[in-house]
């Protein structure tokens, strides 16, 4: 036997290169990651992984992984940092934080958020709760399913919008997202479903992508139009008696109202707003109605464009309720309240966050809870209340409620509502994410944030602006439990294949570690996260081992379930015409808006502005703003910011194909290369977001490009052009410009 192989060991990690949790197997040879592929025996994702774990050893051992703290040496921005201890670090800004509490209140600390990855959200709500904080997560989540979520709970007490049986469907929506590139397992799973002729498959998504090509029916509309399109299915369905009688008789509520509000959207008026051709929406309508079962694949390209994007989601939620596709094989599942194991119920999340410990006079100071109220506490406390007494479990919190990421800012520059003065950046970029770069940029510089703590990998250039940058362990280094902030009656396992590099921590390490400094002690009873997890196991009988070598853990798997009791509901029904709405002030059944900024809405806006500007689309490998540096071979793959503009468009504006351009909107400009698309509208530009140059100067003005070809300097997050339920600003669906450089 080689020595090679003694020293060969196989870990079974979760990766989370994106929210996926894709089982892997993790090579790891003489202590260090050699090679990551698919682990065919687990049994929720099957061996299905993307591209991105090819990468994942080269990314582990790259030479700019930060290996321990770091501290400001200089003017925020200036580059100038000092290495410093662990203790050195935790001591400073627990006793900042300590003291910002004390002069302010607790509500004067934010912490930032990105895309959900790290399976494990309690500890951050468990560590403001017990500061007193009003869970004042500004979270890019807003734009990213969170908002999705909260209309969901409000509707029915559950969320259908996240498990589409796709398996055992005969028709799947795929609404605003392009699988191919978001999210693989769901490609994969149409693609197999394919084989099967019948299988129908119907794609909403203004730009040709692998997902468009082997659809049956594609509509193309024009970007912000998805309600006007909804309603316009809902007017074919209901007129057509095409809907589920049965169904809406005993399982729904509002429904004769619904019936007269869809007849304001005949299909030649949608058809005229969207600008698809009328027997096509017809077509899709009917086609979507009656292939039962059905599902619906719900994409975030929708909860970016500002004023109507909780209406798109409401409308989704009736066309499956009405359908009788909510709950049934091959339609859209609702999770359970968590796995349950011979009557024995995995501790999820929310029993964790101690909810409980946060005083009642704090939660209504969360930072936008008076104006996006659905994702507030005053909208939790109405849907929580049917959860509670109908499950007979506490509705699980994490997912929804958020701050406003853009009354944040303005918080911070404004000290309105109150001041801002502690900001925890958690393995966030916010410069990268969030709209309107500018005054992200401004609040970071502002005097009034008094201590801004980045958790991070590498230095972005949001951990450019901070006071201490603390390093974390990557998903290699840790191990995994996910329930998805208890979105999902499954949990995802993964054990760390590799101790953390340098002298990096794990998230719950961090927290901990800081709530103990803060008198928060006797809560963190579990010295390091293994215990943790071994906590929520208890119920199952089940260790830590048998856990993570399963990878998972899923509950019986039950239809129907609002059969037995009904829906958790003021009204125990699927709530088309919202009561929860109606309480907050928001009209209680779904209407089109015209966005913001349009062709419509700012016609003198179009005159200078002719081009619809599309942001925020995912593409292969990068995520969000990561994988950007040079060596690992991600970026190598992917080496420039790219637009797609139709190759006539371009043309007329004298473009080629690999020009560099300028994009430009009423906010700013920046720059890409044009990649000529046949497959876009004539009028719709598509750039990429979130880039950022890891090899250009850290300090200013460069920031690491973070001024060149960032799509954010272009978009808009004035709270008038939010949606007025949830807060989500407008990455899409707005007007620009673009000419060569
Ligand atoms: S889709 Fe790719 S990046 Fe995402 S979890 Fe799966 S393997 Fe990782």
């Amino acid at each position: 036997m080689d020595t090679e192989q003694v020293d060969k060991v196989i870990k079974k990690a979760g990766c989370a290169f994106c929210a996926g949790n894709c089982g892997v197997l993790v090579e790891v040879k003489d202590g260090k990651v050699s090679r990551i592929t698919g682990n065919k025996e687990h049994a929720l994702t099957l061996g299905n992984v993307c591209e991105r774990v090819g990468y994942g050893s080269k990314w582990l051992y790259h030479p700019d992984q930060l290996m321990r703290p770091l501290k400001r040496a200089g003017g925020r921005g200036e580059g100038k940092w000092e290495e410093v201890d662990w203790d050195q670090a935790l001591d400073e800004i627990a006793g900042k934080l300590g003291d910002i509490r004390e002069k302010y209140g607790p509500e004067s600390l934010v912490v930032t958020e990105g895309t959900y990855r790290s399976g494990m959200f309690w500890m951050r709500s468990r560590f403001l709760n017990l500061f007193g904080n009003p869970q004042n997560v500004a979270h890019a989540g807003v734009i990213c399913f969170l908002n999705c979520y909260a209309i969901n709970m409000a509707m029915l007490g559950g969320c259908c919008s996240l498990a589409a049986n796709i398996g055992r469907s005969n028709c799947t929506v795929v609404w605003g997202q392009n699988p191919y590139s978001s999210f693989p397992r769901t490609m994969a799973s149409i693609k197999r479903r394919k084989e099967d002729e019948n299988y129908k498959i119907i794609v909403i998504d203004p730009r040709q992508t692998e997902t468009t090509d082997i659809a049956d029916i594609w509509l193309q509309p024009r970007p912000g139009t998805d309600t006007a399109l909804a309603m316009g299915w809902l007017n074919v369905i209901i007129n057509e008696e095409l809907y589920d009688k049965e169904f809406v008789e005993k399982w729904t509520f509002g429904f004769e109202q619904l019936k007269e509000r869809v007849q304001e959207y005949t299909p030649a008026k949608v058809a005229g707003i969207c600008r698809v051709d009328q027997d096509k929406i017809i077509a899709a309508a009917r086609m979507y109605a009656t292939s039962k079962p059905a599902c619906i694949v719900r994409g975030v390209a929708v909860d970016q464009i500002g004023r109507n994007a909780a209406r798109v989601e409401q409308s989704r939620v009736i066309l499956r309720a009405i359908t009788g596709n909510l709950d049934v094989r091959g339609g859209d599942l609702i999770p359970d309240v968590g796995p349950e194991v011979d009557g024995n119920l995995f501790r999820r999340e929310v029993v964790l966050e101690l909810d409980d410990k946060l005083p009642a006079e704090k939660k209504p100071k969360q930072i936008g809870a008076d104006v996006f109220k659905v994702m507030g506490w005053q909208a939790y406390g109405l849907t929580s209340e049917p959860y509670e007494k109908l499950t007979g479990q506490p509705e699980p919190v994490g997912h929804r409620l958020a701050a406003s990421p853009p009354l944040t800012w303005r918080a911070i520059l404004t000290e309105k509502p109150y001041p801002v003065k502690a900001m925890i950046t958690w393995g966030s970029n916010p410069l990268m994410w969030a709209a309107n770069t500018k005054l992200v940029y401004e609040a970071m510089k502002s005097k009034n944030l008094e201590l801004h703590v980045v958790m991070d990998f590498w230095k972005t250039p949001t951990a450019e602006l901070a006071d201490f940058i603390l390093p974390v362990s990557s998903w290699m280094e840790r191990p995994l439990c996910s329930t998805f902030e208890d979105l999902t009656d499954v949990v995802f396992g993964g054990e760390r294949a590799v101790q953390p590099l340098g002298e990096r921590k794990d998230d719950y390490a961090i927290w901990r570690e800081l709530g103990v400094r803060l008198g928060q002690e006797e809560y963190w009873p579990w010295e390091k996260i293994e215990d943790a997890i071994q906590y929520q196991l208890e119920p199952l009988g089940m260790t830590y081992e048998e856990f993570t070598d399963d990878g998972y853990i899923r509950g019986g798997r039950e239809y129907k379930k609002y059969e037995k009791n009904g829906f958790p509901t003021a009204t125990g029904k699927v709530e088309l015409y919202s009561t929860v709405f109606e309480k907050l002030g928001y009209d209680p059944l779904s209407y089109y808006e015209e966005p913001p900024e349009s062709p419509v809405s700012t016609p003198e806006v179009a005159k200078d502005y002719p081009l619809i500007l599309n942001t925020g689309g995912r593409f292969m490998p990068m995520f969000h703003s990561e994988h950007r540096q040079l060596g690992i071979g991600m970026r190598e793959r992917h080496p420039d910011p790219l637009t797609d503009i139709h190759p006539e468009t371009a043309k007329s504006l004298g473009i080629s194909e690999g020009d560099w351009v300028y994009i430009e909107t009423r906010r700013g400009r920046i720059k890409q290369k044009a990649r000529l698309n046949p497959g876009i509208l004539l009028d719709v530009v598509n750039v990429e977001a979130s880039w950022w140059f890891p090899e250009m100067d850290g300090a200013e003005p460069s920031l690491h490009g973070l001024w060149e070809s960032n799509a954010n300097v272009l978009t808009l997050d004035d709270p008038e052009s939010c949606d007025p339920l949830t807060g989500g600003w407008c990455n899409r669906a707005l007007l620009c410009r673009v000419y060569k450089v």
